[in-house]
């Protein structure tokens, strides 16, 4: 078995649960009801994880996750301009008042 990824939202790690099962790479997560402790350990500690049982599809696991990071457009954080601190959308890729790439 082995770690995947950690992510602050059980809808994400579940939505990257079921991408890698319909590749057919078994997958399972941790930390599933653990979120609602956070306080005392580390946050990394606390948030859901996504592990696959066979370490042998590790790596295509990481390949499928990060490819959906790229080709996700589901509403994502806002996000603050770092060229003139305006704050924007998550959909949106540039600012809106600059122009500036995220
Ligand atoms: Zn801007």
């Amino acid at each position: 078995m082995k770690k995947v990824t950690a992510i602050d939202s059980l809808i994400t790690i579940n939505h990257y649960k079921n991408l890698l099962e319909s590749e057919g790479i078994p997958a399972f997560i941790r930390n599933e009801h653990l979120a609602s402790i956070v306080g005392e350990m580390p946050f990394q500690e606390v948030w859901p994880q996504l592990w696959v049982r066979n370490d042998l599809d590790y790596d295509r696991a990481v390949q499928l996750i990060d490819q959906q990071e790229v080709v996700d457009e589901s509403p994502s954080e806002p996000w603050c301009c770092e060229n003139c601190g305006t704050d924007n959308e998550g959909q949106f890729a540039a600012c809106w008042k600059c122009g500036a790439q995220h």
